[in-house]
């Protein structure tokens, strides 16, 4: 079936011999002996949860990211919610987003019963471009929300400056984007609020949780009590004042973090300069080896920014190669190595077809990325001989379906 060359090894999706014995995911936490310690010192300690750990970790994350504020949740889909929720989102409000995203970034628009409208993305980044959005801003539209793809910092400058314009709150979901900088300034720090994610496949994780950071004690104040029910202060507070009284001011949730996931946080976020040089590290080690690779396009960052590498999302060039996307990927995972795909773009999914009425076509440039996208292993923890195995994987399959020969191999 497959055209055999002369540098060809079997595929393990023929009969062959996989490169690896075990699949290697595309990501996944490390948790250290200091990680577990912290987390069973509070389940001995008073406060399972709103104890003084949260907001320990949330001092800690706003010094790092350089925000004044940071306000934990469950999720970052939670955080998001809530971010919504602040930036004034209702019935009959529009936000602009990427379609290039987890679904989790629009949905929380729907939450608050605004509509996403979704503009396309620049061909380098896969990031929301802003002269794209810019295009689509109506009287309706309130908030645009931004998605670092990838970990490479959407332009924020940018969005700021045509919200500045037209009255709109700038959400930039971080989630991927945990230690990154753009302009020198660590995200976090600049949009008007900026979400991330504690999911096991992120930078830091908390098992679930979520954190939001902004800059306006208003905001601050509002996110503050939307994960706590709508009350405006919480148990802890109460307690050390000896007070009973408490007022619900807004219809919120509980999105409240526990402190066993907060002490989690707090030893994780020591670890994690560590581990972004890391991602770094294998980050380099990708581009040298695959550099000469024609039938793949590697990912890019611009000057003016620091990578957090969250993912390592090659794009296949489909005319160079005899072989389908979906094939490759079948290929990659037969040896052993956890492909993924990031992401089938928003917009196509059942849910927002039906609802909307979006079809195919409407966004060229990420539903072409998309036709294209791979994503490579890519976390802190993964070991020296891991990375050899994806770089021996990708080259063997790559070498396998490439229509240029011979394709180099070492
Ligand atoms: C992980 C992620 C989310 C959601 O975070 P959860 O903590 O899983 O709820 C939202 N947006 C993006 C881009 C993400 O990668």
């Amino acid at each position: 079936m497959h055209q055999a060359t002369l540098t060809d090894e079997a595929l393990a999706i023929d009969g062959g011999e996989p490169v690896r014995d075990t699949l290697l995911p595309y990501g996944r936490q490390s948790i250290d002996e200091d990680d577990i310690q912290s987390v069973v010192n509070v389940l001995r300690s008073d406060w399972l949860t709103t104890g003084p750990k949260v907001g320990e970790f949330e001092e800690a994350f706003a010094a790092y990211v350089g925000a004044k504020y940071a306000i934990s949740f469950t999720s970052g889909t939670a955080a998001l919610h809530g971010a919504a929720f602040a930036a004034g989102l209702g019935p009959g409000d529009e936000a602009l987003t990427s379609p290039m995203t987890f679904a989790a970034t629009a949905n929380c628009v729907l939450y608050q019963g605004a509509t996403p409208v979704f503009a396309d993305i620049s061909a380098d980044t896969l990031n929301l471009d802003p002269q794209k959005a810019t295009a689509l801003i109506t009287q309706r539209t309130r908030a645009i929300l931004p998605v670092d793809y990838a970990g490479h910092p959407a332009q924020i400058d940018a969005f700021l400056e045509i919200a500045d314009r037209h009255e709109l709150i700038v959400i930039e979901d971080a989630c991927h984007a945990l230690g990154a900088q753009y302009r020198q300034r660590r995200t976090g720090s600049f949009a008007h609020m900026t979400v991330f994610s504690f999911h096991p496949v992120k930078h830091l994780t908390t098992g679930e949780g979520g954190m939001v950071t902004t800059n306006r004690p208003d905001l601050a104040e509002t996110l503050r009590r939307f994960r706590n029910h709508g009350i405006s202060s919480d148990a802890r507070q109460r307690q050390s004042q000896g007070q009973w009284h408490y007022e619900m001011v807004l219809l919120g949730f509980n999105y409240r973090l526990t402190d066993l996931a907060c002490a989690l946080g707090l030893s994780q976020l020591k670890k994690l300069e560590a581990n972004l040089s890391r991602r770094h590290e294998i980050a380099a080690r990708y581009a040298s080896e695959f550099r000469d690779l024609s039938p793949i396009t590697l990912p890019v960052t611009r000057e003016d920014v620091t990578h957090a590498w969250h993912l390592y999302p090659i794009q296949l060039n489909l005319e160079k190669l005899s072989a389908t996307r979906a094939e490759v990927f079948r290929a990659l995972r037969a040896e052993n190595i956890g492909v993924n795909v990031h992401y089938i773009p928003v917009h196509l999914h059942p849910y927002y077809r039906d609802r909307f009425g979006h079809r195919a076509g409407e966004f060229p440039m990420a539903e072409n990325a998309y036709d294209r996208l791979i994503s490579l292993p890519m976390f802190h923890g993964m070991s020296d001989r891991d990375v050899e195995d994806v770089v021996k994987a990708v080259r063997k399959v790559l070498a396998h379906f490439s229509n240029e020969l011979p394709c180099p191999i070492r």
